[in-house]
């Protein structure tokens, strides 16, 4: 089975507030146990999870070996203040809070550095984000300055600026990367950057009703037909699904992800598929790790 590249082990994939408000109070074991258990039933030894604020995915990497898996966190993730990102992590106003913050997480034990440079997908319309994202500048100095700090980093992105500026700045991951254009694709293929497309947040949502399903089947073939092109053009890809997302549980999420990701390079590339997917999480298994 494959490792999950991208989990959110604070989130249970119904209700993020009452999961997270779990943990107000200090880290209940409970909710993480119930995870693992999850993950131990879908055969999955490989979990990297996307950091919180709480201190809930530190605790779940002490824990983790008693269910046989090998468990990285950032500890927390690190957004630009009056951006996306508080309810996975820390905010920093200026470059000094930014450094300061990186070396905290490092401080603190980080596996890698976690950034988010960009917002989040409206999924009741096609092509729009909730917000523009970070500067360009912005994004390279931070990659630079984790990378000169000795830390691999993986970045929240979408939207083609601020993706397009974190792979130029040699970023390692980057997750969801929702609506890059084909220069940007170009690009991503020919780095050495790992990309995460998450299909499982947007695919699962099909049906369910909380959206218009015309908008986010858009989004998941827009999606789908720029992993098939990165595929086809070399690229490395990830497998990670955003676990703990709205309707994307742990252990199942993972192979929702896998089921939509054949889907996306279609059934006679999947020999192939695999061999980039595992390649990947040997790469992030060897890479990010403190
Ligand atoms: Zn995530």
């Amino acid at each position: 089975m494959f490792g999950e590249c991208h989990a959110h082990i604070i989130m249970d994939g119904k209700n993020y507030k009452a999961a997270v408000s779990l943990h107000r109070d200090g880290v209940k074991d409970g909710p993480i146990r119930e995870h693992f258990e999850a993950w131990q039933q879908a055969g999955v030894t490989f979990v990297r999870d996307g950091g919180d604020a709480l201190g809930v995915s530190a605790r779940a990497r002490e824990i983790a070996p008693e269910y046989g898996i090998d468990y990285r966190s950032p500890i927390f993730a690190i957004h630009k203040k009056g951006h996306y990102g508080g309810i996975v992590g820390h905010a920093f106003r200026d470059r000094q809070e930014y450094r300061e913050l990186v070396q905290r997480a490092r401080r603190e034990g980080a596996d890698f550095i976690k950034i988010m440079i960009s917002g989040l997908m409206e999924f009741d319309r096609f092509g729009v984000l909730n917000e523009e994202g970070l500067s360009a500048e912005e994004i390279r100095e931070m990659i630079e300055f984790a990378h000169d700090r000795g830390m691999k980093v993986m970045a929240h992105g979408n939207g083609d600026g601020p993706a397009r500026a974190a792979v130029e700045a040699g970023l390692d991951t980057l997750e969801h990367g929702d609506y890059l254009e084909q220069d940007t694709l170009d690009m991503l293929a020919e780095s050495h950057t790992i990309w995460v497309p998450t299909l499982a947040p947007t695919g699962n949502l099909l049906g369910c009703g909380r959206y218009p399903d015309e908008q986010v089947e858009q989004i998941l073939r827009r999606q789908m037909r720029c992993v098939r092109y990165v595929f086809e053009k070399g690229g490395r890809l990830g497998l990670g699904s955003d676990a703990g997302a709205y309707l994307v549980p742990h252990g199942q999420g993972l192979l929702d992800e896998y089921a939509w990701m054949k889907q996306a390079v279609g059934p006679e590339n999947v020999p192939e598929l695999d061999r980039r997917l595992e390649e990947s999480e040997e790469w992030i298994k060897k890479e990010m790790k403190r």
